[in-house]
């Protein structure tokens, strides 16, 4: 979507970022007091989401950088943490939680970057492996055309051993990445969908082809990667067609690259319904079954979610039998039907991803117990 107006937090319009990045958006600037007033400009109109999608605020960030990924208790959580460097997203997916989350949802990019900096300077000193990732709040490469924040923090994770930083995307906005040093700390991250979920329901996005070539590039560049089959959408051939996707993946990505592979169904609040409903009157996905989890979300029936799981596992570890393949938010039910065992068995979700970015990206810092203390 393209952007039809800029506000600029008045305290930080003399930033050098603020005239970098506005010289590369043609659309009107203007500079205000408080964010209250582009709050207000996007909330109006009929469909603010939209408009939060086409306007960008250039602003600070007054909280942490580093944020612990808000999973919940009830499921097996992952000790993700995200660096907050923008909010929102400029494509349009119907099932985006990102519409509901913010309030109003849209675009700023925090420009007061020196704290983030600092931040993540003690994420480094830490006496164990971390992974941080960017595509919580916003898609990762999104801002490639208005910023030079990537090829930044590609090179600070390359001089250090003790995190990973996860760029995750839906675009192919992979260009500058090309001949980076970057020492293979940072891992370029796909969402991958059969092409029927995303030509329905991920508006502005690219296709399943144009995502597996982007791979492939980072691939060649020595990068490595990671796939995140997340939201899967239950439909009638789902399984010919997510089967279809898994066959794609491995013609264009060898496992040796692959960091981790999530599997994560469909699920959703309340709220995001009558949302879906309005702004997507084309969409299908919330016209089934679903029942409320323990974290409050709607989701499929448990036996549905472990069938079309167990099966895109078996595809998977058919051609890949050594990837780290993890579930997004789901109990040990599901990880022992479906995978076998349970993540404790394992040492925890956590560990089982220290260790695997451990394994693909040389880290040096000892993989935390499952207690979430370092073990020697
Ligand atoms: S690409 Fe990601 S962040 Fe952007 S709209 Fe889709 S789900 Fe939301």
């Amino acid at each position: 979507m393209k952007l039809h107006k800029i506000f600029v937090e008045r305290e930080i319009a003399e930033h050098h970022q603020v005239a970098e990045i506005c010289d590369n958006i043609d659309a009107p600037v203007r500079v205000v007091d408080t964010l209250k007033e582009a709050y207000a400009y996007v909330s109006k109109g009929k469909d603010p989401v939209s408009m939060g999608k086409q306007t960008l605020i250039l602003c600070q960030n007054k909280g942490a950088f580093i944020k612990a990924c808000p999973g919940t208790r009830e499921y097996n959580c992952c000790s993700y943490e995200i660096l907050h460097m923008a909010s929102f997203c400029n494509m349009d997916c119907a099932y985006c939680i990102l519409q509901t989350y913010f309030h109003p949802p849209v675009l700023q990019y925090f420009v007061n970057q020196e704290d983030m900096w600092n931040e993540l300077e003690q994420v480094f000193m830490r006496d164990r492996i971390s992974r941080v990732g960017t595509g919580e709040y916003t898609d990762s490469l999104i801002w490639e055309n208005y910023s030079d924040l990537t090829p930044k923090l590609i090179q600070r994770f390359s001089s250090q051993t003790r995190a990973i930083l996860e760029l995750k995307t839906k675009t192919v906005a992979v260009d500058r990445l090309k001949g980076l040093d970057h020492n293979r700390k940072t891992i370029l991250a796909w969402s991958l969908n059969t092409e029927k979920v995303i030509q329905l329901e991920e508006r502005y996005t690219t296709t399943l082809a144009a995502r597996l070539k982007a791979a492939r590039r980072c691939v060649d560049w020595g990068y490595p990667v990671a796939f995140h089959f997340d939201p899967m959408v239950i439909y009638e051939g789902c399984e010919s067609d997510y089967n279809a996707v898994i066959q794609q993946l491995f013609t264009q990505v060898p496992p040796e690259n692959i960091v981790w592979i999530s599997l994560g169904t469909f699920r959703f609040i309340p709220a995001l319904k009558q949302l879906i409903q309005a702004r997507f009157p084309a969409s299908g996905i919330v016209y089934h079954e679903f029942v409320p989890g323990l974290d409050g979300k709607m989701r499929y029936f448990k036996p549905l979610r472990m069938n079309i799981y167990k099966k895109i596992a078996e595809w998977i570890r058919a051609v890949a039998p050594d990837v780290c393949l993890y579930f997004c938010m789901e109990d040990d039910e599901v990880w022992e039907t479906c995978l076998g065992y349970a993540p404790s068995e394992a040492g925890g979700l956590p560990e089982m991803l220290d260790a695997a970015a451990a394994a693909h990206c040389g880290l040096t810092a000892p993989v935390r117990s499952s207690e979430g203390e370092k073990v020697s």
